[in-house]
Order: structure tokens, then C-alpha cells, then sequence
């Protein structure tokens, strides 16, 4: 069965942690926009520098921007049995633009993950969340450390802090969601593709809610 999903929810709730897992698991692609963003922020031209500077200030990169760079993955054929987008769309411009972007690909979403978490939960995984450089793997330094300080388990990569996880820029991102990302929730309602998923709990709990909602929908 084609598994495509849309992870939607707060920074901080666990959309990636969880994404990373489901498609360890589902054999499927994850589709993190912030990844793909971080690797072109650390490149130094025009279109780096500028992404770099928006994603320090805890802003949005342009829609028309977002939406070239979700066709041309979306349209690698890894992404045939399914896939999970995380991270988009964030706009309701953005989600108007990836129906139209599914559509001329011959896709289709299965529904869209409601990841939810309180707002102490969010702030304090944010600032004590770690990612590995190298794979992206996410780790936290309380909840899911890494087996040895620094050094991903998977790929031995350094594990560092992201610059938006810091207090000024989480304050920034979280208000940003409530503004332009919230409302999305209303327009994926209205379509009724929402599953809800209670992720306050421990990473193993979270994902049995998930795996709850999966089953279901692979009836
Ligand atoms: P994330 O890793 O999903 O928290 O994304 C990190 C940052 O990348 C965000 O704060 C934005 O600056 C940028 N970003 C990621 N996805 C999008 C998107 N769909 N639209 C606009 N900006 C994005």
C-alpha cells in the first residue's frame, strides 16, 4: 500500500523524531524541507546565504521557492511506494501549491499526521534537542542522547545544537506557527485527512499512537 503522509504540527512536537522512525520502519522516504534547507545553507552562494539568514531568524523561505524544491523531490522515484513530508507545507499557499504539485505527479495523500504536544513540551525539547550533521538523525540530550557525547549512533557523525534552537529564535518559530501554520489545520479538516496524535509522551508511547493511526489507515 502507497503510504503518503503530510506531518503537521509545532517545532518541537516531534514531527521529525517520529518521520525518522515510521520510515525506518515503512521503507519509505522522509521528506524533512528543514533538512533539505540546512543543506543548502551550508553552501556558500547566493541562495545559501540567503536561506542561512532566514532559517537564524526563525522565518519562512518563500512558498514559490518551497514548492520547486518539493516537486523535484517528489519526482525522484524513491518516493513511488510513499513518503513522508515533514516539515511542509507550512502555509496555506504552500498547501494549495502541493496539491497542484501532486496532482501533475499522479499522487495522492493517504492523510496528514496532527503531531501535537503542549507548548512546556515543545520549548524544552526544542532547547534540548541535537542533530547529527552528517544524517540528520535527531537526538535530545536528556530524552534520546546519543550513546557517546556528540557522536551520532548511526553514522558517527558529529551531533550539534541547530542555531534556531535557541530561546530567541524558538520564541520566534513558535509564534510564526500560530500565525501562518495553524490555519492549515482548518483547511486539511475540512478535507478530512486529519489524524490526530497525542506525542506528550515518551518516544515509544508517541509511536504506538502513530502506529494506532497507521494500522487503520492501511486497512
Ligand atoms: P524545521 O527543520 O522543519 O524546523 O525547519 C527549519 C527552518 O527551515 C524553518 O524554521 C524555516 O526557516 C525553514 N523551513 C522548513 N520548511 C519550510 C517550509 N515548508 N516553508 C518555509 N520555510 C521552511
Amino acid at each position: 500500500m502507497v503510504l503518503s503522509l503530510v506531518f503537521l504540527g509545532p517545532p518541537g512536537a516531534g514531527k521529525g523524531t517520529i518521520a525518522q522512525r515510521v520510515c525506518e520502519k515503512k521503507n519509505i522516504p522522509q521528506i524533512s524541507t528543514g533538512d533539505i534547507l540546512r543543506d543548502a545553507a551550508k553552501k556558500d552562494d547566493e541562495f545559501g546565504r540567503s536561506v542561512k539568514e532566514i532559517m537564524e531568524k526563525g522565518q519562512y523561505v518563500d512558498d514559490e521557492t518551497m514548492a520547486k524544491i518539493v516537486k523535484n523531490r517528489l519526482g525522484e522515484p524513491d518516493t513511488a511506494n510513499g513518503f513522508i513530508l515533514d516539515g511542509y507545507p507550512r502555509t496555506v499557499k504552500q498547501a494549495e501549491l502541493l496539491e497542484s504539485i501532486l496532482e501533475e505527479l499522479g499522487k495522492k495523500l493517504s492523510a496528514i499526521l496532527l503531531i501535537q504536544a503542549s507548548e512546556e513540551t515543545v520549548v524544552s525539547r526544542l532547547s534540548g534537542r541535537r542533530q547529527c550533521k552528517n544524517c540528520n538523525r535527531i537526538y535530545h540530550v536528556k530524552n534520546i542522547p546519543p550513546k557517546e557525547e556528540g557522536k551520532c549512533d548511526e553514522c558517527g557523525g558529529e551531533v550539534f545544537q541547530r542555531d534556531d534552537d535557541k530561546p530567541d529564535a524558538i520564541k520566534e518559530r513558535l509564534r510564526i506557527y500560530s500565525e501562518k501554520t495553524a490555519p492549515l489545520v482548518g483547511f486539511y479538516k475540512e478535507k478530512g485527512l486529519i489524524k490526530e496524535i497525542d506525542a506528550n509522551g515518551e518516544i515509544e508511547e508517541n509511536m504506538q499512537n502513530v502506529e494506532a493511526v497507521l494500522s487503520k489507515l492501511e486497512q
